[in-house]
């Protein structure tokens, strides 16, 4: 349907080249009707996802972003629609690095119950809103880091988002993520063999085979828990050996894909880092040691504070009341940590643990727990693009690039919290949310 609609329009651009080299004229003018659709945005302040600019105006054509800069000197295309922000900042739609759009919280459903009880229906249905209400919350970009048994249920949401069945943000996904045998959850009476929420593989063949099938079934990334918690008693303890890890990252690198390892044992973060993992996720461990290691091979720590945080209060802790438990004020120290070695710091919340939308949350807690609130906001924006290969497309407000942009109430580079008060959301030039 869209190919027949477009085909009209492209068949005239394409008369008008074939006439602009018959009459060898260098440049082509296509006539009014045929140009892209434009519009030039006015906000308070441009936040670029790098700096703050006072005064700047941004014009988008088509889907891209084709000016930004002070007003005075921008020449606006005379057909273009004017939105006027006033008060408002204006920067690049939000990039969350670690979401789950196939879990919902868990104080609603036990994870276990969501991946042996939840048919793949009712899971694909949920993620259906949770991809909305991350796009209406300001998230234009997704990295999804498993689908936790729902096999690829994000290959398709992905692919529904990108034929314009549903809105949501653009996906990067990782579809079943890697577990070695014997690790992983969900697990019961040794006699069953239950349903796992990652794929089990082991060993050279196993984990060429799995890397390579899972690629070949829509896998932007891949995913490995180069930890878990099949340690004694239940404690977390590295999985793969280095060799396997380093088996996982060739295969990956040999077709341009990255790979995200979570890691929250300094063993399992120093395997990872070794193998040469493009994130780490969680990063409890990380010491002084490991943290150095990460800032010398320019690997982001994806700190999931959020998650840690809403666990902790589903088991009872009682926030601003009781005082913060141990497994909180060790995560706010190896934060720190991070921020003072310099370990380049991801966006990324564990979204699905806590309510899809609610996205900021992390942000909150990243400027909480000692982070710069202008340097949060380039994490979220810039900042993740780099890490994840895509500043070419998305992330900053320059010219070129897709027009992904939010315009939020305030100036969240002095209340990040400005972050929940969105008024637009752009993707790819089209508005989403305008209030
Ligand atoms: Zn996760």
């Amino acid at each position: 349907m869209k190919t027949m609609l477009n085909g009209p329009e492209n068949l005239s651009r394409r008369c008008y080249r074939l006439l602009a080299i018959i009459a060898g004229v260098a440049a082509v003018v296509l006539p009014a009707a045929a140009q892209e659709r434009a519009t030039v945005l006015r906000p308070a302040r441009v936040f670029d996802g790098d700096t703050m600019h006072e005064g700047w105006i941004v014009v988008v054509e088509g889907d891209r972003i084709t000016a930004a800069g002070p007003a005075a000197g921008i020449s606006v295309p005379a057909a273009a629609e004017s939105i006027d922000l006033p008060g408002q900042t204006l920067l690049p739609g939000l990039i969350e690095g670690h979401s789950h759009i196939l879990l919902h919280p868990y104080n609603e459903t036990s994870w276990t119950d969501q991946v042996l009880n939840e048919s793949l229906g009712e899971r694909t249905a949920r993620a259906v809103n949770h991809v909305r209400a991350s796009l209406m919350a300001g998230v234009t970009t997704m990295r999804d880091l498993g689908t936790e048994g729902a096999g690829y249920a994000d290959a398709g949401i992905k692919a529904a988002i990108e034929k314009g069945v549903i809105p949501g943000p653009r996906m990067i996904i990782t579809s079943r993520a890697i577990v070695a045998t014997g690790t992983y959850n969900p697990t019961g009476a040794p006699e069953f063999t239950l349903p796992k929420g990652a794929e089990e593989a082991d060993g050279y063949d196993d984990l060429v085979r799995v890397t390579r099938d899972q690629i070949g079934r829509g896998a932007d990334w891949i995913k490995v828990y180069a930890d878990y918690r099949w340690g004694v008693d239940g404690t977390a303890a590295p999985t793969f050996t280095e060799r396997e890890l380093r088996t996982i990252v060739e295969v990956a690198a040999s077709s341009g894909r990255y790979v995200v390892a979570h890691a929250s044992t300094t063993e399992g973060m120093r395997r990872a880092i070794e193998a040469g993992v493009r994130t780490i996720d969680h990063g409890d461990g990380g010491t002084r040691e490991i943290f150095a290691m990460m800032v010398a091979r320019g690997i982001a720590l994806c700190p999931t504070l959020a998650a840690g945080d809403a666990i902790s209060q589903y088991g009872g802790w009682r926030k601003g009341i009781d005082p913060e438990p141990a497994r909180i004020r060790r995560k706010r120290e190896s934060f720190a940590l991070a921020l003072e070695v310099g370990v380049p710091i991801c966006f990324g919340g564990d979204i699905g643990v806590y309510p899809h939308g609610d996205n900021v949350r992390e942000l909150e807690l990243m400027v909480d727990y000692g982070m710069d609130t202008t340097d949060v906001l380039h994490a979220a924006t810039a900042g993740n693009a780099g890490y994840f290969g895509i500043n070419d497309r998305v992330g900053s407000v320059r010219p070129g690039l897709y027009a992904d942009l939010i315009a939020v109430d305030g100036d969240p580079t002095a209340d990040i919290s400005a972050l929940r008060d969105v008024r637009l959301v752009m993707k790819g030039g089209e508005i989403y949310r305008r209030q």
